[in-house]
């Protein structure tokens, strides 16, 4: 990843008021992809996602928070720290978080993140490694859903193939919830991938609905694994299936053909578990008794 940018100046701190004014016209921009792609920045929202992005040592460029708002005084000790980092801080009205977010009751709590893409893994051998492939992944909300599954199994990583959907957008960061800043993204183009794929010394398992072997016939343990995810719509295409060891198949009942695409990745990756803690030790989250 690449690292966080401190320009040794604080921040500067706006009083703004008016709907209109430039800066809260550039932040507003943020929920179309063509702006995010040009300033490499996008919006997150809420308190705890703008302290998830500090967290994880993501560079908040701007901090906008309503001075009304309920969460006064984590909010003011936040802006503190980032304008530290050399973000700016935004203190606006009701009126202008609103025209913001497009809500009636906006978040009190706005940041501009700036982006982060990494580099594909390279020379792997750790058999507890998993990354992730997604073909042309198109619903936002599974985009999310499935950083943040891959967070919770402890996944190293997403490779996002094709064009995708924009894990940056206001829907995908939500449905996240944090983990967008734990998991690194790749993106590239197909080619690119079934180039880069020849330099992959694991496993990779390819996910179709034609699979011929039961996804709990497979080792998994023994080697470093990709998991290859197909398109909500049409599965995966052959060059990516050719590009396979193995297609499994999750077997099912029911009337339904397919499961939800976040779902079948976490059924694949739970049942892998190659990075989950025990229960019962250290390493363990959840609630203590
Ligand atoms: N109409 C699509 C098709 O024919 O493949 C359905 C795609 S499904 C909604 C999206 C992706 O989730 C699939 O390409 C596959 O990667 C994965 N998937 C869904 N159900 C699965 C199952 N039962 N076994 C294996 N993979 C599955």
């Amino acid at each position: 990843m690449t690292e966080t940018r401190n320009t040794n100046r604080p921040g500067r701190i706006h009083e703004i008021t008016a709907v209109s004014n430039p800066r809260v016209k550039s932040v507003r921009s943020l929920f179309q992809k063509k702006h995010r792609d040009q300033s490499e920045t996008f919006l997150v929202e809420g308190l705890k996602l703008v302290m998830d992005a500090i967290a994880h040592d993501w560079h908040v460029e701007t901090l906008i928070y309503s001075k009304g708002g309920e969460v006064r005084h984590p909010v003011e000790e936040l802006a503190a720290k980032i304008r530290v980092l050399g973000g700016d801080i935004l203190e606006v009205n009701n009126k202008v978080l609103s025209s913001i977010t497009r809500k009636d009751n906006p978040q009190s709590v706005l940041g501009v993140v700036r982006q982060k893409w990494s580099k594909p893994p390279a020379a792997v051998k750790d058999p507890k490694t998993v990354w992730i492939g997604l073909d042309r992944i198109r619903d936002p909300g599974n985009l999310g859903t499935i950083i943040r599954t891959a967070d919770s199994a402890g996944a190293d990583g997403i490779i996002l193939i094709g064009d995708t959907t924009d894990p940056f957008s206001v829907e995908a960061t939500r449905a996240t919830m944090g983990s967008i800043f734990n998991v690194p993204l790749v993106r590239m183009t197909n080619e690119a991938f079934l180039g880069w794929r020849k330099t992959w010394q694991g496993l990779v398992v390819g996910t179709h609905l034609k699979g011929a072997v039961d996804f709990r016939a497979i080792d998994y343990a023994a080697q470093p694994v990709f998991l290859l995810m197909g398109n909500e719509q049409q599965g995966m295409p052959d060059d990516l299936s050719a590009a396979c060891d193995k297609l499994a198949l999750i077997p099912m009942h029911g009337a339904a053909d397919s499961l939800n695409l976040a779902i079948a990745t976490g059924v694949f990756l739970f049942h892998m578990g190659k990075r989950l803690p025990n229960v019962g030790t250290d390493q363990a989250r959840g609630p203590q008794t």
